[in-house]
């Protein structure tokens, strides 16, 4: 397997980030995971705007998204696999204990995992933990994931595959690597980004594909949706068949089986030649 670190390819098993580098130490780093396809990535476009955008968000200096496309292909090119999933990660590189910053200029590590493709549907727990719309890293793709690591542990035990979580005032939110939509009364709705979830791509795709609402949504819309499901570039449209202890019985419903429908033909076209 080879990686793209320090400018070029380099064989994972030898290559070495500093242990002082602060996307390991603090967490101040910003990441994007990508879909390939055949070697080809997903609206990569889409992605690389998101990544100046959380770069900008932390106060990293704007990544070469020159340099980031050139990684992507070569890295793509150097392990070939049907499906697979881009990982860019860009911190503030390393420097000193203690120093506010890394002193050596960013460090950019572009890698390439498998990836399967995702049951049609799947369970999802809500969490007690809050996402925070008013807090600095609001919407910034970091790579400060330590409460989306707990939250998924917690699906996990409960059979479920996604934990859902609400804001500081109520609201449906996001899940730890997902965007949410539900069905009420037949119509497609979704939390808006000041809801303080993430900017996903897919949630974007599936707006623009399927004239879904942007609505402010109790977080108990949950226990009275006729449908839900979870968008991610993972993902892509998938259902929910139970939320705690609520089963959704015929998960997809046929607004969802409809997106899913919509969204399986239109990201078959290659939307970043
Ligand atoms: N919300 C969070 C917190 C995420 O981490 C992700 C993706 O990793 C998403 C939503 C979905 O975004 P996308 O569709 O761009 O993958």
């Amino acid at each position: 397997m080879k990686i793209w670190l320090d400018g070029g390819l380099q064989d994972i098993e030898s290559a070495r980030v500093s242990v002082f580098d602060h996307g390991l130490t603090v967490g101040d780093g910003i990441f994007e995971t990508v879909k390939a396809v055949d070697g080809r990535p997903f609206a990569l476009s889409r992605h690389l705007d998101r990544l100046t955008r959380s770069a900008r968000g932390l106060g990293l200096p704007d990544p070469d998204l020159d340099e980031v496309r050139r990684a992507c292909a070569a890295v793509l090119e150097a392990n070939p696999m049907p499906l697979g999933r881009l990982r860019i990660t860009y911190t503030g590189g390393h420097g000193p204990l203690g120093s506010d910053r890394g002193d050596h200029g960013p460090t950019l590590v572009v890698a390439l995992g498998g990836t399967t493709r995702r049951p049609d549907s799947t369970a999802v727990i809500t969490v007690p933990w809050t996402r925070n719309e008013r807090g600095a890293l609001a919407g910034l793709k970091t790579t400060s994931y330590a409460e989306n690591v707990v939250a998924l542990a917690r699906a996990r035990e409960r059979g479920a595959s996604e934990a859902l979580f609400g804001n500081t005032v109520g609201q449906l939110c996001e899940g730890t690597g997902s965007n949410v939509f539900v069905v009420l009364d037949g119509e497609l709705h979704t939390p808006p980004l000041a809801s303080g979830c993430l900017a996903g791509i897919t949630r974007a795709l599936a707006v623009e594909w399927t004239g879904a609402k942007e609505t402010d949504l109790p977080l108990d819309v949950l226990g009275r949706a006729e449908e839900v499901f979870l968008t991610s570039t993972l993902r892509d449209v998938q259902a929910v068949h139970r939320v705690d202890d609520r089963e959704l019985p015929g998960a997809p419903g046929p607004v969802t089986a409809k997106a899913m429908r919509i969204f399986e033909e239109r990201s078959g076209a290659d939307l970043d030649p």
